[in-house]
């Protein structure tokens, strides 16, 4: 389904939870969040109705996220049930990847067809400090496990924060040099609760660039990123700018989040509610989503920070 702007709308980004087992400075507060109650949040049957929904408007592509989508429980089952909905092309997850190494192979099996995998960091001690958990071992291990399991396509995003990773850009476009991943680098949005790493620490992409003379660029669909390769590496480079270059003109993404608000975009706390409705409803909110659709957000900038309204692991990155 076409917005009022003339976009189609065919991408759904569903959270299927707000918890995580790491603490990303810049997504979550240390302590958690106010874990909301049980009956508040989406049902497995409510997802799978609401995706069925989405598809009878054109919805084709689905990313699964949230939180940490792994870490749901019944993770594998909704994955499958979502693939199997007539009208859905494409289910693909985003992960921090720390569960990857027991679910990479399972998740492909339930139709899973890309992985996208967050790492901002290769060294243990600053893993451990922007994430506030020791794991970047199996983050490691699960970004291994993706690429034996045999999905179409691996991908790893890193956020860039000035003072923090801006001196890894190297080491992190060489992954892909050592596995077919392709590497995204993305400016780091001041989200609703900025956390203690504010605006301040945005890098501008061109940063990238600057650090690479030698990156190629690539034509081929990388969505809103701009893709650039290393001579003889097995995968691209991304840009994603959300911060510097606005995209809303090409935006065909809504969200669903894990309490059931569908957002029209990601900067406005406009949400339409899901929860504990009938197919036919949810249809109408869905419609109401797709032409609410704004034509673009105000700028993000170190004095305007998200109109979101949550955190980034509340409403499903
Ligand atoms: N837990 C999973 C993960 O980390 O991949 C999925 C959810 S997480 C919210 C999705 C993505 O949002 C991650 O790549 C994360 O780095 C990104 N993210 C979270 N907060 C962000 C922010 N303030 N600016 C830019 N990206 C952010
Ligand atoms: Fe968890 Fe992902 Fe947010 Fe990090 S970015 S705290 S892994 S939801």
């Amino acid at each position: 389904m076409k917005d009022i702007y003339g976009r189609q709308i065919n991408y759904l980004r569903l959270s299927v939870t707000e918890l995580c087992n790491l603490r990303c400075r810049y997504c979550m507060p240390e302590d958690g969040i106010c874990k909301k109650r049980h009956e508040e949040m989406l049902t497995e049957e409510e997802m799978v109705m609401a995706v069925e929904a989405a598809a009878s408007l054109g919805i084709s592509k689905l990313r699964i996220t949230g939180g940490e989508p792994l870490v749901k429980k019944n993770i594998l089952s909704i994955c499958k049930n979502v693939s199997g909905v007539e009208g859905i092309r494409e289910v693909c997850i985003t992960t921090n990847g720390t569960l990857l190494p027991q679910l990479a192979k399972p998740l492909r099996e339930a139709g899973i067809r890309r992985v996208n995998i967050s790492l901002d960091t290769l060294d243990q001690s600053k893993y451990a400090y922007i994430t506030r958990r020791d794991s970047l071992g199996r983050a490691i291990a699960g970004i291994e496990s993706a690429v034996n399991a045999g999905f179409e396509q691996v991908k790893i995003n890193s956020v860039l924060i000035g003072g923090f990773n801006d001196d890894e850009i190297v080491a992190l476009a060489e992954l892909t040099m050592k596995y077919p991943v392709d590497v995204r680098f993305i400016e780091l949005m001041p989200m609703y609760d900025g956390g203690e790493l504010g605006q301040r620490a945005m890098v501008n992409n061109q940063v990238v660039l600057e650090r690479l003379p030698q990156l190629e660029k690539t034509d081929g669909d990388g969505g809103v990123a701009q893709l650039y390769r290393l001579p003889g590496a097995k995968g691209n480079i991304g840009l994603i700018s959300p911060v510097s270059h606005l995209f809303c003109s090409e935006c065909n993404r809504i969200r669903l989040t894990a309490d059931g608000k569908l957002k029209p975009c990601l900067h406005s706390n406009t949400e339409y509610n899901i929860k504990g409705l009938g197919y036919e409803a949810m249809v109408e909110q869905f419609r109401k989503t797709i032409t609410g659709k704004p034509a673009r957000h105000d700028e993000l900038s170190a004095k305007n920070s998200s109109g979101a309204g949550r955190n980034m692991n509340a409403i499903g990155g």
